[in-house]
């Protein structure tokens, strides 16, 4: 028999130019299946959610600290993994081979006989001129364009720039990695004939939510730059096409641009809500101020589960419950016909839509989304007495709902699927953002969340005149008043979207 050796492969893979929803399908499904990432600092950090947890990170260049990862090394750590047998996802801002070296990439692993593919991805330039309404190729304007880079521009002998050309170009020019060279760049440009009012646009740190737009002319543009603090990663453009136009200029009216909004739920949660901040253009930033464990395995939830078709009607109060609940069931081999005729309530949208993925459809939701309004809506809907319901829940539930539907009459039993632990955090990141004043909205969606996050950090709020509260609903404030904590907004609706819609309503 012979055996033959696994065999290793490398994908460069284009990270796209910032926003992670701008990776290709391709790009996301490799990140799901590497046993190794190299990631470049331009690739998005929430890309690696896509990662297996028992995957291997490497962050080369790394982000931090004095010491960088030459490409040399990064070329050999390459051959090495991928020699062993491994996946390996390389992983490189926007397409990786805009100015990405994943050429000399590629042609390494070819010599060294190793397979590899090649991911495109959306290079910054072009996301950068359409996410601040510059189209490149508009018909008025320009129908060419040239990609340049402006990292070797005074490197006067060997750059490969012709400014003769450039200046005399009728197209649209993009420069990337012009920034720290952008005097000598418009010097030469001018002094070999280009307009010295001809339209430029920059546009630093495009596609996410602190992106910057200037518009101006060559001339300014060096003084502008200044006056604006325009810092790197920065994409300029040259030409008529960069006159853009204000009413195309999309991402920066999307209602939560710019804003940067702490979200304090769980790590799930939070990935969940941040998704949808960044989908409003806002910047979210996560501290997981509590943890969610799972009680299925105690003998109360055991015995109960094994009865839950004797109920009239089991209700479940949040979409945590239902997700524990059904990877319980998963467990024990058994799927959702285990309610057999019992009537399922949820306490709100979020809830109901959680069940829906487990392919249970909630027969009744009350119309205002709180443990009290679901115990006095439920008994207006049906006749409650002596029928037998279950309540299943988190293990700090109050006794509220129990209380209300056992005066209907009804026999009333509850079990615990869950209970919340604090999780600490080093904030100090956050409280120095906070007493900066650069943090605009902290978010509250329990009242755990609001302990949680108090517990860790407290009188730093009070201080921070700029940040702002937001409360998903009446418990989840009562809390934050407790703390001596004034909200600046209650959802209407207690659900996530109904909390961002409420942010919303204060830039209105
Ligand atoms: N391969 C990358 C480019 C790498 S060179 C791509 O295809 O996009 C690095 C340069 O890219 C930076 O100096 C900057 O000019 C540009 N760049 C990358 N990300 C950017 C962003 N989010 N906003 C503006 N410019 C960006």
């Amino acid at each position: 028999m012979t055996t033959s050796k696994i065999k290793g492969k490398v994908y460069l893979v284009g990270a796209g130019p910032g926003e992670p929803g701008l990776i290709t399908v391709r790009g996301a499904e490799l990140l799901k299946l590497a046993d190794c990432v190299i990631c470049d600092k331009l690739a998005n950090p929430a890309l690696l959610n896509y990662v297996r947890p028992a995957a291997e990170i490497i962050n080369a260049p790394k982000r931090t600290g004095k010491r960088s990862v030459t490409q040399e090394e990064i070329n050999k750590l390459l051959v090495e993994k991928a020699s062993k047998g491994q996946i390996v996802v390389r992983l490189k801002g926007g397409d990786p081979c805009i100015f990405g070296r994943g050429g000399e990439e590629a042609a390494i692993l070819a010599q060294a006989g190793i397979d590899f593919e090649i991911v495109p991805g959306i290079t910054a330039g072009i996301a950068a001129a359409e996410y601040a309404g510059i189209m490149l190729t508009d018909r008025n304007y320009s129908s060419e364009v040239i990609f340049a880079t402006g990292h070797e521009a005074d490197r006067k002998k060997k750059c490969g720039i012709d400014w003769q050309l450039l200046a005399k170009f009728n197209g649209t020019i993009v420069f990337y990695m012009a920034m720290e060279n952008l005097k000598f760049i418009v010097g030469e440009l001018i002094k070999n004939g280009m307009a010295e009012d001809m339209p430029a646009a920059v546009i630093a740190d495009a596609t996410l939510p602190g992106q910057k737009i200037l518009q101006t002319s060559l001339k300014k543009i060096c003084k502008e730059c200044i006056k604006n603090e325009i810092e790197p990663p920065a994409i300029i453009i040259i030409g008529q096409a960069a006159k853009g136009n204000s009413k195309l200029n999309w991402f920066t009216k999307k209602p939560l641009f710019g804003k940067n909004i702490v979200v304090t739920r769980d790590e799930k949660g939070n990935a969940e809500f941040a998704a949808k901040i960044i989908q409003r253009g806002g910047n979210a930033i996560e501290l997981a101020t509590i943890k969610i464990k799972p009680l299925t395995q105690t003998n109360q939830f055991l015995k109960i589960s094994a009865k839950l078709a004797e109920f009239n009607w089991v209700i479940f109060t949040s979409s945590n419950g239902v997700s524990i609940f059904f990877d319980a069931l998963r467990e024990m081999g058994k799927d959702g016909r285990v309610f057999g005729s019992a009537k399922i309530a949820a306490i709100g949208s979020e809830t109901a839509a959680k069940l829906s993925e487990f392919g249970i459809r909630a027969d009744f939701v009350p119309s205002v989304f709180t443990s009290e309004d679901l115990g006095k809506e439920l008994k207006e809907y049906t006749n409650l007495r002596e029928k037998k319901i279950l309540l299943l829940r988190s293990e700090i539930a109050s006794d509220e709902l129990n209380k209300l539907l056992t005066q209907t009459g009804a026999e009333v039993q509850s079990a615990a699927l869950y209970e919340i632990v604090t999780q600490k955090n080093k904030c100090e990141r956050l409280k120095e953002q906070i007493s900066k004043g650069i943090i605009d909205w902290l978010t509250f969606a329990s009242p755990s969340s609001v302990k949680g996050f108090f517990e860790q950090i407290s009188s730093d709020i009070k201080k921070a005149n700029n940040v702002r509260i937001a409360s998903i609903g009446p418990i989840t404030s009562q809390e934050l008043k407790k703390f001596g904590i004034k909200i600046d907004v209650e959802a209407d609706e207690h659900t996530i979207d109904g909390l961002l819609a409420a942010i919303e309503g204060m830039y209105r």
